[in-house]
């Protein structure tokens, strides 16, 4: 199945990933800074202070968090039934709601998502549109469905422990629940509640939870947020209560989870947790696979295509319960589904062993058997090792199916949906998709399921930290330049669009999220790493924020200060200019002049002089003139001539020789020194047109075809307003300099760059439009003519002799 990825609301590819899947066509409207843009102001190296939050006892001014820092746990007891021929979900939850928070709380806030999927949902409703004269049969189906379909949560009961009924009021996709009595700071409440929804079709109501339909009519599972969870209660903003609407994704709180899961009997369950009770659900063969695979060299086959080919062919009528438990997880979902095959492999990782694994159906085959676990292996080796937090639980799970376009995170397990054409024969491009969609929802585990954050109000703390990070993992697949993940030079498109806003943007707010969140956001960090900072001091600023914030919800503040916290520079103007504005940075070399060095010698002085008036153009009255033979006067009455007409004004007079003798006098042997100094000196004139600081690289190209690249702090530009020169001392005549020659600051305008400039070199095209135009009288006479063509012939007129 292939939904059109544009109008889904899956939403996490990786970022050029985006791009291939044409998730993120430019969107031309409104003005390009949005309402949170911050002008640069007169001074881009401002501190950033009115900007943040101030900093507290439970948010440091070192962005770490302090003594006073809370946060809430709540654990849940999930009994979660599929009625697969209902395509209903029926649940029944006990929650244990720790309040660790300082407050007195008189009710509790509960999200739930399902109701994503109601024709009531500000999801639904808030959906625009964008005539351009047609809808594809898919597209309007969905728009139907949407209008038709009720997938929220019917709650049948929530009680408090005693088994009374707690008063509680819906708004949309939140329920309010009254306490019976206020819950004190460091109070339990415990409850209960039961509910059911009708599961969604994915295709046609495009969210991050549902089933999806093969072609022979068996379903997968892909069952997310399908519980009512607590919507989290923080430090910095009280409840946090945005209805979702498309691309902002959970505010959760950590806590326990038990579930008990009960599915018809032939399906293959992967979630989030350690299975508790595999002896009840797999075979003895199937176990002892699994141990196998804890040890092997490869993946190992648990679940063969050919034992899920014979469990679509005849689907089991009774049912079974499969438990798992995990412990300080913010979220819990599951996969379930006959279709599964199931491979998987121990890799160990921190001298612990992880469990990757992949469950997809025969559609995924061939590409998901070869990579899907190697792929989610890689990921748990690089990110445990670029975080510095190793893979804190037992497995790491990716799922084909159940998801519209790209993939969706939860803890230990993602849905993903790139996958091979129905024929078996797949393009580049997807088997590329497959391997970075599964490293980037794999990576997600750090980004935003250990490192956790508000990802309804930020998309870029999650999703663009992962996009970097998954970059070290492409890198590390396969060498190839090419790679394009968090690359600058390849955000300037958007850098220059009308879509380019703010980082500190809201989700929904986005124009394209995958260039904004995803893209600005992990190129930022290449800069950071590559060019501002270097990579000794980020990697270890970056490590002391996942270490910091690890199982705690970090703010963007906490991300900020700590990376100049740790990497002790001043990195306000990067916050201000990359992440508060929609500033870039466009710098121009604008001259390269050789500046002779000299004492004020009036000899020497006068003999450069000299030359230099040679160089002189003449006029070109002044040369016909000589070529002419005019006859001067002067020559024909030498007695004209005076003291001015033999004078040399570059000889030096005898006061200035005097005057250089003195200065002479007065320097020490260094100074003298510095006077002998024979190398060529150049005056570098550069001007940014942005309003973007960045540091400024400088290649100098000499005569010699050898070249050197200077580095200089952003801070150059501090006084400079735009335009500054640098004095550069070579040790060889330049013949050209170059101003970010890797293109590491995502300069916008890259043909400035060069001094002296070249000549531009691409291709023409040459074209011949097709002939043919719309010709309705052509086309009747075609039809006409190929009518009397059908006509039998006449008969010959019988003639009587
Ligand atoms: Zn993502």
């Amino acid at each position: 199945m292939r939904s059109s990825p544009a109008r889904s609301a899956g939403r996490c590819p990786a970022t050029t990933l985006a791009l291939l899947l044409g998730l993120c066509s430019m969107s031309r409207a409104a003005d390009a800074p949005g309402p949170y843009a911050v002008s640069p102001g007169p001074d881009p190296f401002a501190q950033i202070d009115s900007l943040l939050p101030a900093p507290s006892e439970a948010r440091l001014p070192s962005g770490a968090p302090g003594p006073a820092y809370w946060q809430q746990k709540v654990s849940y007891k999930l009994d979660l039934t599929i009625d697969e021929d209902a395509r209903m979900l029926r649940g029944k939850e006990h929650v244990a709601y720790q309040n660790n928070s300082p407050h007195t709380l008189t009710y509790l806030w509960l999200a739930l998502e399902s109701n994503q999927a109601a024709p009531f949902s500000d999801g639904a409703l808030a959906k625009t549109w964008k005539d351009n004269g047609e809808v594809t049969v898919d597209d309007f189906r969905r728009v139907l469905m949407a209008r038709e379909f009720d997938g929220s949560t019917k709650i049948l009961a929530l009680k408090d422990a005693a088994g009374n009924d707690l008063a509680h009021t819906l708004n949309k996709g939140m329920l309010k629940v009254d306490l019976p009595k206020p819950l004190p700071a460091g109070g339990t409440f415990e409850f209960d509640l039961a509910w059911e929804y009708l599961i969604n079709n994915t295709k046609l109501i495009p969210v991050r939870s549902g089933y999806e339909v093969l072609d022979d009519g068996t379903c997968i599972f892909g069952m997310a947020y399908c519980y009512p969870r607590l919507c989290a209660y923080t430090d910095y903003g009280g409840w946090r209560l945005k209805q979702p609407i498309r691309y902002g994704e959970f505010t959760l709180e950590f806590g326990d989870f038990e579930a008990s899961i009960t599915v018809p009997a032939d399906h293959i369950v992967g979630a989030t947790g350690a299975l508790l009770n595999p002896g009840e659900v797999l075979t003895a063969e199937r176990q002892s696979r699994l141990k196998e695979a804890d040890s092997a060299k490869t993946p190992v086959v648990i679940v063969s295509k050919d034992e899920a080919d014979a469990a679509r062919k005849k689907p089991a009528k009774e049912s079974r319960t499969w438990k798992f438990a995990a412990t300080n997880v913010r979220d819990f979902a599951f996969a379930t589904s006959r279709a599964f095959v199931w491979d998987a492999w121990g890799v160990k990782i921190d001298g612990r062993t992880v469990r990757c694994q992949s469950l997809y159906p025969r559609e995924g085959m061939p590409l998901w058997d070869k990579y899907a676990t190697q792929a989610v292996a890689h990921a748990v080796e690089v990110y445990s090792d670029v975080t510095g937090i190793p893979y804190p639980w037992p497995h790491a799970t990716a799922v084909l199916g159940a998801h519209p376009s790209g993939g969706m995170e939860y803890p230990m397990i993602s849905f993903n949906s790139p996958r091979p054409e129905k024929d078996g024969s797949y393009t580049e491009r997807t088997k590329w998709s497959v391997i970075r969609v599964i490293i980037h929802e794999t990576g997600h585990n750090w980004f935003p399921m250990i490192v956790n954050s508000d990802e309804r109000h930020w998309m870029w703390l999650d999703e663009g930290f992962n996009s970097f990070v998954q970059g070290f993992a492409e890198r590390s697949w396969k060498e190839d330049p090419k790679i394009t993940t968090a690359q600058p030079r390849f955000a300037v498109e958007y850098l220059l669009s009308p879509a380019h806003q703010p980082l500190m943007t809201l989700p929904d707010s986005l124009q394209n999220v995958s260039q904004n969140a995803y893209f600005k956001t992990s190129v930022g960090l290449t800069m950071l790493r590559e060019t501002i900072l270097g990579r000794p001091l980020f990697d270890a600023a970056f490590k002391e924020y996942c270490r910091r914030w690890a199982f705690k919800r970090a703010e963007p503040a906490d991300f900020f200060r700590t990376m100049e916290d740790a990497s002790g520079m001043d990195l306000d103007w990067f916050w201000r200019g990359w992440f508060f504005s929609t500033s870039t940075s466009d710098v121009e070399v604008v001259s390269v002049a050789r500046r002779a060095l000299h004492g004020g010698d009036p000899a020497k002085a006068g003999e450069r002089n000299k030359a230099r008036e040679a160089k002189q153009p003449s006029s070109i009255t002044h040369e016909r003139d000589l070529a002419a033979g005019v006859p001067r006067r002067i020559e024909k009455f030498p007695g004209l001539k005076d003291f001015y007409d033999d004078f040399d004004p570059h000889a030096p007079t005898d006061k200035q020789t005097d005057d250089f003798q003195k200065f002479l006098q007065r320097l020490t042997p260094e100074e003298k020194a510095a006077l002998q100094f024979d190398q060529p000196v150049y005056e570098v004139k550069l001007k940014n047109h942005g309003q973007l600081p960045m540091p400024l690289i400088l290649k100098l190209e000499f005569d010699d075809q050898s070249s050197d690249i200077r580095r200089y702090p952003a801070e150059i530009w501090r006084l400079a307003n735009g335009e500054l020169s640098v004095l550069v001392v070579a040790p060889r005549p330049i013949v050209a300099v170059t101003a970010d020659p890797y293109n590491e600051t995502a300069d916008t305008n890259f043909t400035n760059n060069r001094f002296p400039r070249q000549i531009d070199q691409t291709d023409l095209r040459l074209t011949k439009p097709p002939e043919k135009i719309d010709n309705p009288l052509r086309d009747a006479l075609e039809k006409e003519r190929k009518a009397k063509a059908k006509q039998p012939p006449a008969k010959p007129m019988e003639v009587t002799p």
